[in-house]
């Protein structure tokens, strides 16, 4: 049965990626309707002029172009020009007026191409920058009730769980996985329409806490090891599984990015987001699965909504369950693979695949090849355009060209995923956990030797003091089952996200514990007596 299902889920996504790619069609040497546009300098004076030169695809008759120059203070030039209707190029030249970071968009219609300037004066090099104008506060109140939910439901985590023996640890990490998603999308809580954001990173999908990191600039933030997805508006740190991918490929060269200017090489970020999230790994193991990632949360809530409709959980079995586990270290290897496929111009001189240069099909529309299929995603950007905070129809038209932020944020296969998982994570907890990449790399560094002796936490069990009871086994959300089988000591498996609900449901006093550094942090106590 399993087997038929498996086989039918295989056939639909090979459906969606078909009908995907059917969706752009090459007309004119065009894979599909987009805009690209390039900048004379990034690099000008004062009252300098540049020269923005672009094309549009499919070339149209009278079809017009807007050029937004947008100043450092917010304020902007918008110019129009007719694009030629053979070719689709057009041209513009324009003077710069202002000192600081100009923001250059070259639209057409919905499509959106962002380039960037940055203006000096050499007669007064330390002129101070000129500061924008806010426009003034209007709330938005479907922001507001989503925030006030969100506060309300952590609230009620921590105050029905302190009644409960045996809900204490599990309503805390749910007021704890709530929390952190305010502070992972903190940007998008504030409205960062009214905050002063500087004109570097004016795209709203930036509220960054750090942006430099052992003096390497990363301008995409903090890579993290969890799914602080990408996508949405005002996250504040970032999905290091986006930044594996696209420092091979698209941005192996230091050098424009998607509306940003990388400085350094791109080895030396991978380095720096390898070495982040080996040292976050190897500290605390999958716990930002167990805690903090938001998508995990997403499944959690879906876990709680079962029970509330009286639903019992199913579970795979053990084979297929090591299986799905096994999965999430292919997609992790294919992922990384493929982006050193497509990055191999920049990575050896040599072009591996055709299309991947820039403006090519594969360039637009599969850098970044997991965020095409990953959950996050399209829940990211659905809910926030459900606050109001994204267009919706952005989300669904094929925009390409660099500013694709404006588009094709969601595919069908993306959508597919999405409703799969949802489906399957309400009557399978965590199903995702068992086959995702991140947990994947998390585990690679902290689970395997000889990186588990260094492991700042763990799980351990008390041989003598365990009846085989079993209830660790049942109450697991990842159907691990280490933690019963195993003959004490260390019995922290790949697979396990540190929930720590087999301690909290283990009912024998001290059988159980964790051990952060060494140090017993929760232990098992006997909540039946
Ligand atoms: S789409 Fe998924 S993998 Fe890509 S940045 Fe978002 S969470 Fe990370
Ligand atoms: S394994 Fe689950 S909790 Fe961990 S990063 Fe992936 S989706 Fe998030
Ligand atoms: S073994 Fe325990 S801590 Fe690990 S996932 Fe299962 S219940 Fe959670």
């Amino acid at each position: 049965m399993k087997q038929r299902i498996i086989f039918c889920v295989v056939i639909v996504a090979i459906l969606c990626l078909y009908f995907d790619i059917c969706n752009f069609s090459f007309v004119n040497g065009c894979y599909g309707p987009h805009i690209t546009a390039e900048i004379s300098t990034t690099k000008a004076y004062i009252n300098e002029n540049v020269t923005i030169t672009g094309r549009i695809c499919p070339p149209e008759q009278n079809a017009t172009v807007r050029i937004t120059f947008t100043r450092p203070d917010y304020t902007w030039i918008d110019r129009y020009v007719t694009a030629d209707p053979e070719t689709g190029e057009f041209t513009v030249t324009q003077k710069l007026d202002m000192i600081g970071y100009w923001n250059i968009f070259a639209i057409y219609g919905h499509l959106c191409d962002r380039l960037y300037v940055n203006v000096t004066d050499p007669t007064n090099p330390l002129a101070p920058l000129p500061m924008p104008t806010l426009p003034p506060y209007r709330p938005n109140m479907l922001l507001i009730s989503a925030t006030a939910t969100l506060i309300s439901a952590g609230a009620l985590a921590v105050i029905t769980g302190r009644r409960s023996k045996t809900r204490n640890v599990s309503s805390l990490r749910l007021f704890i996985q709530v929390g952190m998603i305010f502070l992972i999308f903190f940007g998008m809580f504030i409205d960062h329409r009214i905050i002063y954001v500087p004109a570097e990173q004016i795209s709203p999908h930036e509220f960054l806490i750090v942006t430099n990191v052992f003096g390497v600039s990363i301008p995409e933030g903090l890579p993290v090891p969890f799914f602080g997805c990408y996508y949405p508006c005002g996250r504040t740190v970032t999905c290091a599984l986006w930044e594996l991918q696209t420092y091979l490929y698209p941005f192996w060269d230091a050098g424009r990015g998607w509306g940003v200017e990388y400085s350094s090489h791109g080895l030396l970020r991978l380095t720096v987001v390898i070495s982040v999230i080996f040292i976050l790994s190897l500290l605390f193991g999958r716990i930002f699965c167990g805690w903090i990632c938001p998508f995990g949360l997403y499944m959690d809530l879906l876990s709680w909504f079962r029970k509330l409709l009286r639903v019992r959980y199913q579970s795979f079995s053990r084979h297929f369950n090591e299986k799905l586990h096994q999965l999430g270290y292919v997609i992790l290897a294919l992922t990384i693979t493929l982006s050193f496929i497509f990055g191999s111009q920049a990575i050896f001189g040599a072009q591996l695949l055709p299309e991947t240069e820039k403006g090519g099909f594969i360039y637009t529309y599969f850098s970044v090849p997991f965020c095409r299929v990953c959950p996050m995603k399209p829940l990211c950007v659905l809910l926030q355009s459900s606050v109001g905070i994204m267009r919706i129809e952005w989300l669904i038209e094929n925009t390409t060209g660099e500013l694709y932020h404006l588009g094709l944020y969601l595919t069908s296969i993306n959508l597919f995923i999405l409703s799969l998982v949802t489906v399957a994570a309400f009557l399978y907890r965590r199903v995702w956990c068992r086959m995702c990449p991140l947990g994947a790399l998390i585990a690679l560094f902290s689970r395997f030797p000889p990186f588990k002796n260094f492991s700042g936490v763990r799980l351990e069990k008390i041989e003598e003091k365990c009846v085989k009871c079993g209830i660790c086994k049942r109450v697991c959300p990842m159907q691990v089952t280490c933690v019963y089988e195993k003959k004490g000591g260390d019995v922290t498996s790949s697979n396990c996200i540190l929930c720590l609900r087999c301690i909290e449901m283990c009912p024998y006093e001290d059988t159980l514990k964790l051990k952060l550094f060494g140090k017993t942090v929760f232990k098992s106590r006997n909540w039946l007596g």
